[in-house]
């Protein structure tokens, strides 16, 4: 028998035959990701483990027969993050339940498996929130993808990223033994998980932003806050298509009105008429589209306070931007007066902004830049889309950004890319151009989330790591995957003595 036959039997008697799979229409079924420039990957099974015990002997078996795994949350990864060629695909979604939320300490623990949209509406029933509410997927994203892809998403202008409420993880070692440890105060065995420095060094931070290649994530202690009661949600239109009011209206939100802003959301004035023109019912007076849009949502414990923030939110805006509705370019759209934060807003805003011209699918890539770069990257931007012009697949659009999001501190992130259709011919083509264009964005100093594969190899081929973190960075993952058997390919990791000199490439620009 072949090694992987033999690996599949014992497996399959961990998990039962129902829990593991090598049929062709599965294998299919998994082969992909929401990442339109890659080809079908087809894993050699597919495993779902239904505990962490059952995972840690997974990798034992794995590492006894040398096979790679690549875990998988929901698959809502854009970048290749979440499939495999050949090896043994781990779906954790069998790993779904809540198995504690304290509301006194305010702290849950839950399997990496349960989606967002589980976990978010069972706390908010009890008047309780993660703060970020995880990424645009999050209908089927779940938290474990999160911590791997160091999400942002709804809530993140004043939450943070998904790494940010994380206060340690349960995490199975893809080393022979199948090791199971705990991060945070959870490290100590008497301590209930309830906050993240101080028993050790913070080795939480080891296994957030990893795509898979650290360790296999089985439960995580979250932070929880109590819900805010009070939310509102304005608009604002720019009278000038000028990111250097974007900037400075961005830095003087989160100067001026600080905690009080959830979500800050620029819809740059190119989307905003994409958007328009893709509207089915139009109203019968032509909008005037002058500038981005701001999106600016508040949130309050009392509705005096409310009142405060939007003052000043207009005080702030006045000058340089005009209350904007919707509703001037699509009939159906909610007066903002009329808003109500309700749990599907946090998942659906951000679909169309993915993919602004269907049929095609976006080569999107998110990353952070200082806000106050903004201006001078917007123009680069634009400056080397205009150059690759030719090289983008035939009827396809290049945006800087499609949106362009507020973070904590003088961060921002930007959205953008570029649409390719999703059939073979134009695969390479858009592989390679969504490469450039990442090693330009890093070498601008863009900080990238979710690196998957695509991302992770276009930081090497961009020279960006030293040759000493590099070196460190192998030498930890040696630690806890001395067989190399975790998420091979990402990173331009092979093994541990591939020379990942021959990836970097010298582009013109
Ligand atoms: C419409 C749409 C909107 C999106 N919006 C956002 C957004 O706002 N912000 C954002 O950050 N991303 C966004 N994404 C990208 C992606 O959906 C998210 O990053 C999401 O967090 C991935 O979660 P997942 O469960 O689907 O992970 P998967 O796709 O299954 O996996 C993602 C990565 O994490 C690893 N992984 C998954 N689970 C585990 C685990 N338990 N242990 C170890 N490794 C694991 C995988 O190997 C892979 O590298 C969006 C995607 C789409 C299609």
């Amino acid at each position: 028998m072949s090694k992987v036959k033999n690996a599949y039997k014992e497996i399959e008697n961990i998990v039962g035959s129902d829990f593991i799979t090598d049929k062709d229409f599965m294998k299919a079924a998994y082969s992909r990701n929401v990442d339109p420039a890659f080809p079908d990957r087809w894993a050699d099974m597919i495993v779902r483990p239904e505990s962490t015990e059952e995972v840690s002997e997974i990798v034992k078996i794995a590492n006894k027969y040398k096979i790679h795994m690549v875990p998988r949350g929901g698959g809502a990864d854009l970048v290749g993050g979440s499939v495999t060629e050949g090896g043994i695909l781990v779906d954790l979604t069998r790993m779904n339940k809540i198995i504690e939320i304290n509301e006194t300490d305010f702290y849950c623990v839950v399997e990496c498996g349960i989606t967002w949209g589980s976990l978010i509406s069972q706390l908010h029933d009890k008047g309780l929130t993660t703060g970020v509410l995880g990424p645009g997927s999050g209908f089927s994203a779940t938290i474990g993808g999160g911590l791997s892809n160091s999400t942002a998403g709804f809530g993140s202008t004043k939450y943070g990223l998904v790494p940010d409420i994380c206060l340690g993880v349960e995490v199975v070692l893809p080393n022979p033994q199948g090791t199971i440890i705990k991060t945070g105060a959870a490290a100590n065995k008497y301590a209930k998980p309830f906050c993240r420095y101080g028993v050790a060094p913070d080795f939480t931070g080891l296994f957030m932003g990893d795509v898979g290649s650290m360790g296999i994530k089985t439960k995580v202690f979250l932070k929880l806050y109590p819900e805010t009661p009070f939310k509102a949600q304005r608009y604002y239109m720019l009278h000038k298509n000028d990111y250097n009011k974007v900037y400075e209206l961005m830095y003087k939100l989160r100067k001026e009105v600080r905690d009080g802003l959830h979500d800050v959301l620029v819809v740059p004035l190119i989307v905003v008429q994409l958007l328009a023109g893709m509207v089915e019912n139009k109203p019968t007076k032509r909008p005037r589209l002058k500038g981005p849009v701001f999106s600016i949502m508040v949130e309050a414990i009392d509705e005096r306070i409310l009142e405060i923030y939007l003052e000043k939110v207009d005080e702030i805006m006045k000058e340089d931007a005009r209350p904007f509705e919707w509703q001037e370019v699509d009939n159906e759209a909610r007066l903002s007066k009329d808003w109500k934060f309700e749990l599907k807003y946090a998942y659906n805003y951000f679909n169309k902004y993915i993919s602004i011209a269907p049929p095609k699918i976006s080569c999107t890539t998110c990353h952070k830049i200082p806000i106050s770069d903004l201006p001078k990257i917007a123009q680069q931007s634009a400056e080397f889309d205009n150059k690759q012009r030719s090289e983008l697949p035939l009827g396809s659009i290049s945006l800087f950004a499609s949106v362009i999001f507020l973070l904590p501190n003088g961060n921002c992130v930007i959205v953008g890319g570029f649409n390719a259709d999703n059939v073979d011919e134009q695969r390479e083509k858009s592989m390679q151009l969504w490469h450039k264009k990442l090693r330009y964005q890093v070498r601008y100093g863009g900080v990238h989330y979710w690196l998957g594969e695509t991302i992770s190899q276009s930081i090497v081929e961009a020279d960006a790591y030293t040759p000493e973190f590099l070196k460190f960075f192998k030498d930890m993952k040696k630690t806890v995957d001395p067989n190399f058997l975790l998420s091979p390919k990402k990173f331009h990791m092979y093994s541990y003595d591939y020379d990942y000199t021959k990836h970097i490439v010298k582009d013109e620009e």
